[in-house]
């Protein structure tokens, strides 16, 4: 979409509306105005033969950044139909459903009257809200969390754009990955504990963490629990992803090793559909394998509405098979178009949009009936029909992980490649980005070292 910019440099946030409501970019112009005064934000889109208009105020002493989204949400949706988020733009909606709870507000109705947020979107973000808030109520200042990344996989699926390296072509790679992560951990441990903080939980991702073979996963458990304070850990995750990577030995490895919660993600229940986006494993591999992760305290399963070959109907099937096995949490994912993915590249046909809003108002409505709430969720750039993540469980039993890290309620200490590691304190919010590609961090031990160091002052200023 072409756009112009008249009287005002805000380019960013209108880019963010622009994706949010156009997220293929496909044509259309937009002209977004900002009166003299800074206070009147005005907008003429043009796209597909219409022309619509919207405006809309920005309160005094504030950035005009929310009042020119909200002009251009007025005019967009009278050309589209109603984004499932309303005016809403960035990744982590919950945040403003937490500052209404915060200040007293009907969280629900607000987030209809204010945003345009669809009753279904705004329901799910007041029981994030609240989800999030209970867990704050529970963590001390002193309270962190973990992850740690294996960014390796066996192939890679069609829709991913994240850098993870095939670890048959990669062993070599992979060996020299995790000695320097064993270092990572040692020094790391002695970081925490000198500043005297507290690991509450720990979270394996990736890539797939199950390409680690068993010897290698206990080998790095028991150094971890030798090198961390663990004594009040609340859980500790391992994203098994694949079910094709997935061992009854590693399971046992990881079992032993301290974990509690496993993630075994399908994507998808149908074989045609694991064939288009390049997973190579069956639907019957992943009932095996999750049939041997049933022995630990809490299992995750993911699934993606949206990917090519896929419809409404199968979509509904494979979501109705994983709740039949009655998993503590669900994750529903959308399709996104990362760039770099091979769905992105050869733009593959998926759903249409109209397509997994059926999928997305079905999975709430199949979730609520079987007992899940939604506990956190985020958005993605370019998202089919702009609809979100979610994570949904059975109650007492929400990742706090995923709610720590998303809702950023306490420090996030990130091992390995391609993390990113989050310091929260006081009022503030600190990132440092890792080394996206295994070599670099081998490589690059300072920045490792350096990260650490990083880590001690940011709290030996918060206690300033
Ligand atoms: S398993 Fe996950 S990280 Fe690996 S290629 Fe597939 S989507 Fe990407």
């Amino acid at each position: 979409m072409k756009l112009t910019l008249i009287g005002h440099d805000r380019r960013f946030a209108v880019e963010q509306a622009v994706l949010n409501y156009f997220p293929k970019r496909d044509g259309g112009s937009a002209v977004v105005r900002l009166s003299e005064s800074g206070r009147l934000a005005s907008a003429v889109i043009e796209y597909g033969g219409k022309t619509a208009k919207g405006r809309a105020w920005s309160p005094p002493d504030t950035l005009p950044d929310g009042a020119l989204r909200m002009a251009f949400y007025r005019a967009a949706k009278q050309i589209i139909s109603p984004p499932p988020w309303g005016a809403l733009t960035g990744v982590r909606p919950v945040k403003k459903a937490i500052e209404l709870l915060d200040g007293g507000f009907s969280v629900t109705s607000e987030l209809i009257r204010r945003y345009g947020v669809s009753p279904v979107r705004a329901n799910m973000a007041t029981d994030c809200a609240a989800a999030a808030v209970t867990l704050r109520e529970r963590l001390e200042p002193k309270d962190i969390a973990l992850y740690i990344s294996i960014p390796f996989c066996p192939t890679k699926c069609a829709y991913c754009s994240f850098i993870s390296s095939a670890v048959q072509s990669d062993r070599k790679l992979t060996s020299k990955y995790l000695d320097v992560l064993r270092e990572e951990i040692e020094l790391a441990g002695e970081t925490v504990r000198h500043l005297g903080l507290r690991v509450k939980t720990i979270y394996w991702g990736g890539g797939t963490p199950a390409v680690l073979e068993p010897d290698e996963l206990s080998d790095l458990l028991q150094r971890l629990y030798k090198a961390f304070p663990l004594d009040s850990l609340w859980e500790h995750t391992f994203e098994a992803g694949r079910p094709d990577a997935l061992t009854p030995e590693k399971l046992r490895a990881a079992r032993e090793g301290g974990v509690t919660r496993v993630s075994v993600n399908p994507q998808t229940l149908r074989q045609e559909v694991l064939d288009a986006i390049g997973r190579r494993h069956t639907p019957e591999q992943f009932f095996k394998a999750y049939r041997q992760a049933s022995g630990f305290e809490s299992v995750n399963t993911d699934i993606i509405a949206g990917l090519p070959g896929d419809d409404e109907k199968g979509f509904r099937d494979s979501l109705q098979k994983i709740i039949s096995l009655e998993p503590a949490n669900i994750t529903v994912h959308t399709l996104a178009r990362k760039r770099g993915s091979r769905v992105t590249l050869e733009n593959t046909s998926a759903c249409s949009a109209a397509e997994v809003a059926a999928m997305m108002d079905g999975a709430e409505t199949l979730l609520r009936g079987a007992g899940y709430k939604p506990y956190y969720l985020y958005r993605q750039k370019f998202s089919e029909g702009g609809f979100e993540n979610t994570g949904w469980s059975k109650s007492g039993s929400e990742c706090l992980y995923n709610l720590c890290m998303m809702e950023e309620l306490c420090s996030v200490l990130s091992l390995g490649a391609g993390g990113v590691t989050k310091w929260v304190g006081g009022n503030r919010i600190e990132r440092i980005f890792h080394c996206k590609y295994p070599l670099e961090y081998i490589a690059r031990r300072d920045i490792m070292k350096g990260k650490l160091t990083a880590f001690a002052d940011f709290y030996g200023r918060s206690n300033e």
